[in-house]
């Protein structure tokens, strides 16, 4: 074969250990957000839990892209429950200000982990307080927005060139927990997404960061620990296998999925099967980084919106007011809630905004990161639409506020289709438009990413 300047340019490429695609960087950086002292443990309403003990450290990890066109992205994952839309409003305008990184070019994921610390006012009406109680959370809070801007520039001072590969395994961890509530609820949908999107940095030979994700609730756990629950054992493992890298769980669209089964009562053999949940994702990604993955060619486009959802309509000032006097604890709050909002806002807010931001890192993979507690049908249903080998749908993005049932999950009813509401803050289930309208932003902002 005659050398041409195609075969040097090529050869060239292949010396440097690089492909023919665009020229990345990548940056990782974590945070320790363990607390310090005891504090009130977030998660599961009713009673006050203090935190005992420490099983393992949690954290705060930030993945940075800068792709060839010289923008930079940040997702940042975290051991927490999840965050409110106060909360978001403070990291991303601190990230705006000190870091110069735009809205929709951060992503901020939680694992929606049950053994982590209450922050601000995330699920405020699970809560009652006393002052020594509330003034803990306010300091570990505190701590925490401190750690987010501290991660995000980290990640950012860390870019260097790097490679970008993607590919998805599998793990059998999730069952959908709807089918669990006893045997009337046996019929309901066993739908489950058990694929587990890996995207892998590397510089050379050198594994720098693992982002991988999954579908399920992080509730193995329900004790006085801190811990991270079965994502934070499988982070454990993965960063212990490859000491230099750091490895970042996403919550997919895990809100009707719990690992089961769970022990409860039994704290050294509940955080045994929580390992073994954690061993079980990090052996599907260890299985995932040893086959060839594709690699991401960029640039990365990035897309955000949000749409509105309406909410049914919920009940009078005048129910409210005759039912409140027979209600105690997290049911009575509730109501007192909505009795102020009528004295306050003239009447419950009939809508809740919702945002929605679409990567897309090439043709090889588009990442669509949706508001709250998403239940699987998102998920499976835009990998059918558009790609199953090349759609990551990530939930538990933005503000955790509420379930987001589909159209199935809104008509079967139950916890996460309509009794879940209240307790968001919300005056009652969202109407039957909701897949629909989030179906059609998604649509538009994939295009936007094309
Ligand atoms: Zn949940």
């Amino acid at each position: 074969m005659p050398i041409t300047w195609f075969t040097i340019l090529f050869t060239a490429w292949a010396c440097l250990g690089g492909s023919l695609f665009a020229a990345w960087q990548a940056g990782a950086a974590k945070a320790d957000i363990t607390p310090t002292e005891p504090v009130p443990l977030a998660g599961y309403g009713g009673k006050t839990r203090m935190s005992q003990r420490i099983e393992h450290p949690i954290w705060l990890k930030a993945l940075a892209f800068r792709d060839d066109t010289g923008s930079t992205s940040v997702i940042v994952t975290a051991d927490l429950v999840g965050l409110s839309d106060k909360m978001i409003a403070i990291i991303a305008r601190n990230a705006q200000k000190k870091h110069h990184l735009p809205r929709e070019r951060l992503i901020l994921n939680t694992s929606h982990n049950h053994s982590c610390p209450v922050t601000e006012d995330v699920l405020w009406l699970y809560y009652v307080f006393t002052p020594e109680e509330a003034a803990a959370r306010d300091r570990y809070t505190a701590s925490v927005y401190a750690k987010y801007d501290e991660v995000i520039g980290a990640a950012i001072a860390a870019l260097q060139p790097a490679e970008l590969s993607f590919e998805q395994g599998l793990a059998g961890v999730a069952v959908n927990r709807r089918r669990s509530r006893g045997p009337e609820s046996r019929s309901l949908g066993g739908q489950v997404d058990q694929d587990v999107p890996v995207i892998a940095v590397k510089s050379g030979s050198n594994l720098r960061a693992i982002l991988f994700g999954y579908s399920c609730h992080t509730t193995a756990l329900g004790g006085l620990s801190i811990n991270g629950d079965c994502a934070g054992f499988a982070q454990l493992e993965l960063e212990k296998a490859h000491p230099d890298c750091i490895a970042l769980f996403v919550q997919n669209c895990g809100g009707d999925a719990n690992p089961l089964p769970r022990i409860r009562g039994r704290d050294a053999e509940a955080t045994t099967l929580a390992a073994m949940y954690g061993h079980i994702l990090a052996e599907s990604v260890q299985q995932v980084l040893a086959t060839p993955m594709k690699p991401l060619s960029g640039p990365l486009r990035v897309a955000m919106g949000s749409t509105e959802l309406p909410l049914q309509p919920g009940l009078t000032l005048e129910e409210l007011k005759q039912r409140l006097p027979a209600l105690t604890g997290m049911p009575r709050r509730e109501f007192e809630h909505f009795i102020r909002q009528y004295e306050t806002l003239g009447s419950p807010p009939d809508r809740v905004r919702y945002p929605i931001q679409v990567w897309s890192f090439g043709p090889e993979l588009t990442y669509i990161a949706l508001t709250g507690e998403t239940v699987v049908d998102y998920s499976l249903n835009f990998k059918a639409a558009h790609g199953w080998n090349t759609t990551w749908v990530s939930g538990y993005n933005n503000d955790l506020l509420s379930y987001v049932p589909s159209l199935r999950v809104l008509k079967e009813g139950g916890y996460e289709g309509t009794s879940g509401m209240y307790e968001y803050g919300h005056r009652a289930p969202y109407t039957e438009s909701i897949e629909e309208r989030i179906t059609t932003l998604v649509e538009k902002l994939v295009k936007q990413t094309r």
